[in-house]
């Protein structure tokens, strides 16, 4: 599995649970969304309502999941947990519905891969809480109307845009999540080292952080592999030497870049002067399908402005020849 990827491994999910914060004041960075997502459950909280739903967006492994069981604490309610792609029939859905009680929390991860049909048992349940059930078939069929107690949906996404028109409109709170400054993720680390019981210099948290790729997840992640060599290979604390040192042999480089970004970059630069290049060449070249490159490579190498896609191909910027030290070729 790579090192630098942004979506959870078997590894991540059996112990990220420890590693969340349990309160909004310990979530850290995200200022603009934790201000408003305080005002909002406060202001509920006054009224005696439940929240607003709440839709979060944004890549992979930068704290939705972590943000809607902290909403449901705040709250003081349950966070029930699905995914778009486990609710299968309308029945699923309709099932976990009624099965809240006032005040939960319904988190629903990717909730862009809702079937369509699935979508519309949500509509009525968002906005009177309550289910339209048709019961029989035919000229017999009536439809029955099922309320449900006050609940919170949250929706999370790293696609708003694949979300239909009518359930984004049901959201009462949007909000975007960013990638993480090399400090906050820095902050990150030292409180899961402290989690982890593991020492850890300012230096090499800030190593650490500034090869995470703004992912929290990745943060953690490389934490823990570092923490390998510090226990096995030091004394057990991270110094900044030790950090440097794992992170060499882990083959990620300063900006957190591995093996198959340098692959990537290396056989544009070499072997089509860094391009234009189109993306199915380029998969043929290194060996990697299309589709991959596009889904998983690209976006952080697009971000840090490595790359540019253009209408021609893809081409290597001069910012990636810096990085390698190589010289730009003359066009
Ligand atoms: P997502 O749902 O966006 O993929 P998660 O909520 O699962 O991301 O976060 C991944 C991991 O990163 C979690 O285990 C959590 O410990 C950590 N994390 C994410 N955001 C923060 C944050 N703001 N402060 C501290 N830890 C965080």
């Amino acid at each position: 599995e790579r090192l630098v990827a942004s979506d959870a491994s078997s590894e991540d999910v059996s112990l990220e649970y420890s590693l969340r914060p349990q309160r909004l004041q310990e979530y850290i960075g995200q200022e603009k969304v934790k201000e408003n997502l305080q005002v909002f459950i406060e202001a509920a909280k006054l009224r005696g309502e439940t929240l607003d739903h709440v839709l979060l967006y944004g890549p992979p492994g930068l704290g939705k999941t972590t943000l809607a069981a902290i909403i449901a604490n705040e709250m003081g309610g349950n966070l029930r947990t699905t995914t778009g792609p486990a609710v299968e029939r309308p029945g699923d859905l309709a099932a976990i519905l009624t099965s809240l009680q006032p005040g939960d929390v319904l988190f629903i991860d990717e909730i862009h891969r809702l079937h369509r049909s699935i979508e519309e048992v949500l509509y009525p349940a968002m906005e009177d809480y309550c289910l339209d059930i048709v019961i029989g078939k035919g000229q017999t069929a009536r439809s029955v109307r099922i309320d449900l107690p006050p609940f919170t949906l949250v929706g999370a996404t790293t696609r708003a845009g694949a979300l239909s028109a009518p359930l984004r409109d049901r959201f009462g709170v949007l909000s975007r999540l960013e990638y993480y400054e090399p400090e906050q993720l820095a902050q990150i680390i030292k409180r899961t080292a402290d989690i982890l019981e593991v020492r850890i210099d300012e230096a090499a948290a800030v190593e650490i952080a500034r090869c995470s790729r703004g992912t929290p997840r990745i943060a953690n992640r490389l934490l823990r592999r570092v923490r390998d060599f510090a226990q096995v290979k030091g004394n057990g604390v991270i110094t900044h030497a030790l950090s440097t040192e794992a992170l060499e042999l882990l083959q990620v480089d300063r900006l957190g870049l591995d093996h198959i970004d340098h692959k990537l970059l290396r056989a544009m630069m070499e072997k089509f002067r860094g391009g234009p290049v189109g993306v199915d060449t380029l998969a043929a070249t290194i060996g990697e399908e299309a589709q991959t490159i596009e889904d998983v490579y690209e976006p952080y190498l697009l971000q840090i402005g490595f790359l540019q896609r253009t209408p021609r191909g893809r081409i290597v910027t001069h910012r990636a020849y810096e990085h390698f030290g190589m010289e730009v070729p003359k066009s």
